[in-house]
């Protein structure tokens, strides 16, 4: 049998000007172009092992993260379930206490672990929404009260009052970028103040947030490493403060997808000031629906929740009476379409994964049912 190679080669032709009949009137050349086009294909190969490794990196995460935060979420619930109880006795109190503050930073971490991947993965959608930049910014002071009031810091809140009434971005991942540098600025500060202020830049007309504490400050040697992944400023800030240095690069990885930019301005000793800038379009104030961050009416409400694992069932069941509602739980898909035959439900809470029919296929069957 013949054995034929294949070869790849790159061709030129050339006409010969004035080539008498019967001579040749084209010159062919060719060049054997094989080790570009395997070099060629080899990169390609190389990028599709690499793009499948990051996203296989990416689900695994994904999962890992999930996973962790289930039984996670059943540590913090019943801690504070328990905290709830009013005849705890002190001492017992105190380490319980200690189990939900615990399990809030671990969840924190998993949190952060989740976020960074999905950003590195380029897999977050930013939304675009009407919002109140003074109302985002009341709020995430209001959530960083709680721990900064306790270390007797003063916490200020100052906009310009060329900000807009209404802007239109992504209010949740705002909150969450300021939030982190709030938290920073109080874990940091051992005494004085924290001040949050929001200016509109005279070039350019860009929003401007910026975060400064009275705190421990950063050499300006660590201030380029600052924004990296897992970097802290050294062993000491971890053993001492704890946390998972990833929180700067989650808020200059959401920043960027913004548009924007982030940076820093501090010494060691004469405190710190995070700032970041993002353009933020102003828009009309929206129709009352559309806002965010309207509170909803809380009204006693009669719902089915579907869930198999028994510990989130009692925790789920335990947090929504204890807001006055009526449940019934079911424990898979099946169930859940029965218990919605027999009676009508405001609400029904579903699980996705369970086993025998998932919360998927069960949602499709009850949205197909009739009334
Ligand atoms: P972490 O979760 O460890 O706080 P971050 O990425 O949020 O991670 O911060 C990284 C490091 O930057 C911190 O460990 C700390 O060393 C330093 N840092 C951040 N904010 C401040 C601040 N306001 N004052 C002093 N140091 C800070």
């Amino acid at each position: 049998m013949v054995k034929r190679d294949r070869v790849w080669v790159e061709g030129a032709f050339r006409r010969i000007p004035g080539a008498a009949p019967g001579e040749p009137a084209i010159i062919a050349t060719f060049r054997d172009v094989g080790e570009r086009q395997r070099h060629a294909r080899a990169l390609e190969e190389a990028r599709i092992t690499a793009e499948r490794a990051s996203q296989a990196k990416t689900d695994f995460l994904a999962s890992m993260s999930h996973e962790i935060r289930t039984p996670l979420n059943g540590v913090i619930g019943y801690a504070d379930l328990l905290l709830a109880d009013r005849t705890l006795p002190g001492r017992h109190r105190r380490y319980v206490d200690r189990i939900a503050a615990a399990g809030g930073a671990l969840l924190t971490v998993v949190d952060d672990i989740l976020d960074f991947s999905r950003i590195e993965a380029g897999g977050i959608a930013l939304a675009e929404v009407p919002f109140a930049p003074a109302a985002l910014v009341d709020n995430a002071a209001s959530i960083v009260r709680g721990l900064s009031e306790p270390k007797g810091l003063a916490l200020d809140v100052a906009l310009d009052s060329a900000v807009p009434d209404w802007v239109r971005g992504d209010p949740d991942r705002l909150r969450q970028i300021l939030l982190n540098l709030l938290n920073n600025a109080v874990k940091f500060t051992p005494a004085g103040r924290v001040a949050v202020r929001v200016e509109v830049e005279a070039e350019g007309g860009a929003l401007r947030f910026s975060v400064s504490d009275t705190g421990i400050g950063i050499a300006p040697e660590q201030h380029g490493r600052l924004f990296q992944r897992f970097s802290q400023v050294d062993g000491s800030i971890r053993r001492q403060y704890g946390g998972s240095g990833l929180g700067l690069a989650i808020c200059k990885g959401l920043v960027e997808l913004m548009g924007g930019a982030i940076g820093v301005d501090s010494r060691p000793g004469a405190g710190s000031t995070f700032w970041f800038r993002v353009r933020l379009p102003a828009c009309p104030a929206p129709a009352a629906e559309e806002a965010e961050g309207r509170p909803a009416p809380v009204r006693p409400a009669r719902l089915l929740l579907v869930e198999d694992v028994p510990i989130n069932q009692d925790l789920a069941r335990a947090v929504l009476e204890a807001d006055g509602h009526g449940v019934d739980v079911a424990g898979d898909g099946a169930a859940a379409i029965e218990a919605v035959r027999a009676r009508p439900y405001d609400l029904v809470l579903m699980d996705v994964q369970m086993p025998g029919m998932d919360g998927i296929t069960a949602t499709k069957m009850i949205r197909a049912m009739p009334g």
